[in-house]
């Protein structure tokens, strides 16, 4: 046994695949076989987008505004029934793929390992990648038991390339009966206001921590993002302090960026922020305490105060 028949849940928002579902149809290609990717709602609209990343097959599961986990779950195991089982089974690390990985590992009766962040396959087997202990440690699991194999990735894990291919075909799979899960429904979608790029697909990203002192003072870490073109973030200190939104938190319970440039703003370098930042290319840190941990993983560190250096460095770029 090989694996040739590789699954991917992909999640669609404001009309198209989400960027770590791609990420996944990515590595998905790369691993060899076939990718066919799953998505909640009308297959057709997203079969353009998901070919061009390497999908050569949509199924698509419309269930109007039914919370999709437990269709698009239970629409995955009919398909497995009728004798197309994949070999593995890849999905994002995100609400509605952590919905959709319990259900089917429930009637599948298989484990699915979650949170990693990378896959490697020699000839039947799969290994996954999970880091651990905020990313200090790298653990490496393989499968066993018998295919398929469920796994969940962090976003970020890999890099989205197209791959110029055709759209993929489409095939809409009803919904079996689903009994009491299939009547939740979704009955308001909150889309946070933003302008400028997203928090994790940004190029840079300008992030302020608890050493700006006040809530009022997060605008110098605005100005200074809008005025890079990056996206603002946040420590979780200032969002539990109610400065800014969880939207903005970057770090183990929040978002994992990977910029070319974060700018750290009075951010002391805690284990658990640092794991949603230490991937970015260049990391430039401005803390008043040279001893921050932060500086231990900054390629320039700036030991100063925040409220002198961001009006300084903001007025420079402005004058540019
Ligand atoms: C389970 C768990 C999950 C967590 N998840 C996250 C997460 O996802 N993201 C996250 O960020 N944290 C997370 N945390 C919290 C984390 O441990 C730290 O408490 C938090 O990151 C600290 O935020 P901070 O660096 O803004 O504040 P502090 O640690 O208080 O650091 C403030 C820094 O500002 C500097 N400073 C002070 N005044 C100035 C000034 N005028 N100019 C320049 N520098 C100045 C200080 O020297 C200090 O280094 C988590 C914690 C736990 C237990």
């Amino acid at each position: 046994m090989a694996i040739d028949n590789i699954w991917v849940f992909a999640q669609v928002s404001n009309g198209g695949p989400t960027t770590a579902s791609l990420e996944l149809v990515t590595k998905a290609r790369s691993l060899g076989g076939s990718v066919a990717v799953w998505v909640a709602g009308d297959g057709s609209t997203v079969a353009g987008a998901l070919g061009a990343y390497g999908a050569t097959k949509v199924y698509g599961v419309d269930y109007g505004s039914n919370l999709a986990g437990s269709a698009v779950a239970s629409a995955m195991k009919s398909v497995i029934d009728a004798g197309d089982s994949p070999d593995l089974v890849m999905f994002p690390q995100s609400y509605e793929g952590r919905d959709v990985m319990s259900r089917l590992s429930v009637k599948l009766d298989r484990t699915v390992i979650t949170n990693n962040t990378d896959i490697a396959v020699t000839g039947d087997s799969v290994t996954v990648t999970t880091p651990i202990f905020g990313g200090n440690t790298l653990v490496s699991t393989t499968f066993t038991g018998g295919a398929p194999y469920l796994a969940a990735f962090r976003p970020k894990s890999f890099a989205p390339e197209s791959a110029g291919s055709a759209a993929a075909t489409v095939q809409a799979v009803g919904v079996p009966d689903l009994g009491a899960t299939g009547t939740a429904k979704v009955i308001a979608v909150h889309v946070e206001e933003t302008t400028g790029p997203k928090l994790d697909e940004a190029d840079i990203v300008v992030s302020g921590g608890r050493g700006l002192g006040e809530s009022a003072k997060y605008e110098l870490v605005e100005q200074l993002a809008k005025v890079l073109k990056g996206a603002p973030g946040a420590s979780r200190a200032i969002v539990d302090a109610g400065w800014v939104p969880y939207s903005y938190q970057v770090g183990q319970t929040g978002k994992v960026v990977k910029p070319s440039v974060y700018i750290a703003a009075g951010i002391s370098g805690a284990t658990q922020h640092m794991v949603g930042m230490k991937g970015s290319k260049n990391i430039i840190a401005i803390n008043k305490d040279k001893e921050a941990p932060i500086f231990g993983i900054a390629d320039l560190g700036i030991v100063g105060d925040v409220h002198k250096v961001l009006p300084k460095l903001i007025e420079a770029l402005q004058g540019r």
